[in-house]
């Protein structure tokens, strides 16, 4: 035998030093990848059989449309439309799931979500997901590129769901999908041009597949490293996608099909003026198309709600009113080591300008507060005071400190 058992991996016969790990075992090592890729396999085979299993997942207990929207109001603050618009679509797309087989045929209805980033798009979709004990995977449709092109092919976005289920089939199969970013796959101009379109209406083209329905094989590691892999195949006619986008400048189109002015888009001949915001709420499908959506598409996303930007006072709520809200999570954490936090309006409203001066919405406010808290979770424990008051002073000096602004200086305009 040429290898000294002790020192070497049994399976792919690497060496100590050429591994993470070695485990040694009575007889033989396995080293760290192998014991990971034997897992991989393993979840392989589990989705498999999944897949073979003929027994249905058991129905899903359906809260009504207000009650939907009831949850989403304790994690989301404002975007009243939009959630009524996805409680109503939801509710629909699960009931036709419930419906005995032979009964009227309900097409489901697949959402498309407009708004600026960091208004909840994402949040939305995870919370229903959430509520309803359905598995839910987010996905990017910017490193999505056409079969056969540098990016992941388009079935691998049900890898992801798969994943989220333990690779259980029959679960992942009334799953949701979210996809984030789908305006970054518009086509790009309507002239044909010489260097094909692979990540934009390629793209679209295969995801229409997904969208109507239809059986599609799925690599269960995704990407395309591992060709060997054993596809795993999943029937996508009772997922639920929930499609998003900032569609930057479709305003410009929705003024153009209501023959209005946009403020702020330089003059020309018009009959109303209406700001950006009012207009985003006349969005439909036809600006889509014009945005650069295919039509195939678009017919499959027949729900379209629009989110709106988040003010300062929304933005200001977040921080407080969610159940999950930063603040709550905070005054849970020092709670726990027997100090009540009390903050300061003004400090809150330092927090909220800071988020508005960096250009950081909703999504800022986390990352400024952890900075400004930082010091106190740090001495706060072992100083045994019983309370803690948070001042905008402190989380001014914390956040000069911190060179939050250089950090950030990128995302300044
Ligand atoms: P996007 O619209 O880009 O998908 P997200 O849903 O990912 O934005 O929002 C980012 C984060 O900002 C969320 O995790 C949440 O903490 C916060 N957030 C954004 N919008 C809201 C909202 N309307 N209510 C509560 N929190 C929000």
């Amino acid at each position: 035998m040429a290898k000294n058992n002790n020192k070497h991996c049994a399976f792919c016969q690497r060496g100590v030093n050429e591994v993470t790990l070695l485990i040694p075992g009575p007889e033989a090592c396995i080293c760290s990848d192998c014991v990971e890729r034997a897992h991989e396999i393993l979840k392989e085979y589990a989705g498999v059989d999944a897949d073979e299993q003929t027994s249905s997942p058991d129905k899903i207990d359906l809260p009504k449309p207000q009650e939907i929207k009831a949850y989403l109001d304790e994690y989301v603050i404002g975007q009243e439309e939009a959630k009524k618009f996805l409680s109503v679509a939801v509710y629909n797309h699960y009931k036709r799931l419930n419906q005995d087989k032979d009964d009227v045929d309900i097409e489901k209805s697949n959402v498309i979500i407009v708004g600026p980033t960091g208004t909840g798009k994402t949040l939305l979709a995870k919370t229903i997901a959430r509520l309803l004990k359905v598995p839910f995977a987010i996905v990017d449709a910017t490193v999505l590129t056409e079969a056969g092109y540098v990016g992941e092919d388009i079935e691998s976005l049900l890898t992801r769901l798969l994943a989220a289920c333990d690779y259980n089939v029959k679960e992942a199969e009334r799953g949701i999908v979210f996809i984030d970013e789908i305006d970054k796959i518009a086509r790009k101009s309507d002239n044909p041009s010489i260097t094909r379109d692979v990540s934009g209406e390629g793209v679209q083209q295969g995801l229409l597949k997904l969208l109507e329905g239809s059986v599609v094989n799925v690599p269960p590691q995704g990407g395309r490293k591992h060709p060997e892999q054993r596809m795993i195949a999943v029937d996508t006619k009772n997922i639920l996608f929930i499609c998003g986008g900032a569609f930057e400048g479709i305003e410009r189109k929705i003024a153009l099909r209501l023959n209005t002015h946009v403020v702020g888009y330089g003059s020309g001949r018009h009959i109303t003026k209406m700001d950006q915001e009012r207009l985003m709420h006349f969005v439909a499908p036809q600006d889509l198309r014009a945005y650069g959506l295919i039509p195939e598409i678009i017919g499959r996303l027949p729900v379209v709600t629009n989110l709106e930007p988040l003010d300062r006072d929304a933005l200001k709520r977040i921080l407080t009113e969610p159940k999950n809200a930063i603040v709550k999570q905070y005054t849970k954490l020092l709670e726990m080591d027997g100090v009540e936090l009390v903050i300061d309006e003004e400090a809150l409203d330092y927090v909220v300008d800071k988020a508005i001066e960096y250009k950081l919405g909703a999504r800022g406010l986390r990352s400024l507060f952890e900075t400004i808290m930082v010091d106190v979770m740090y001495e706060v424990p072992t100083t045994h005071e019983k309370q803690y008051r948070l001042t905008r002073d402190f989380a001014k000096r914390q956040l000069d400190k911190s060179n939050f602004d250089l950090l950030n200086a990128g995302r300044k305009q």
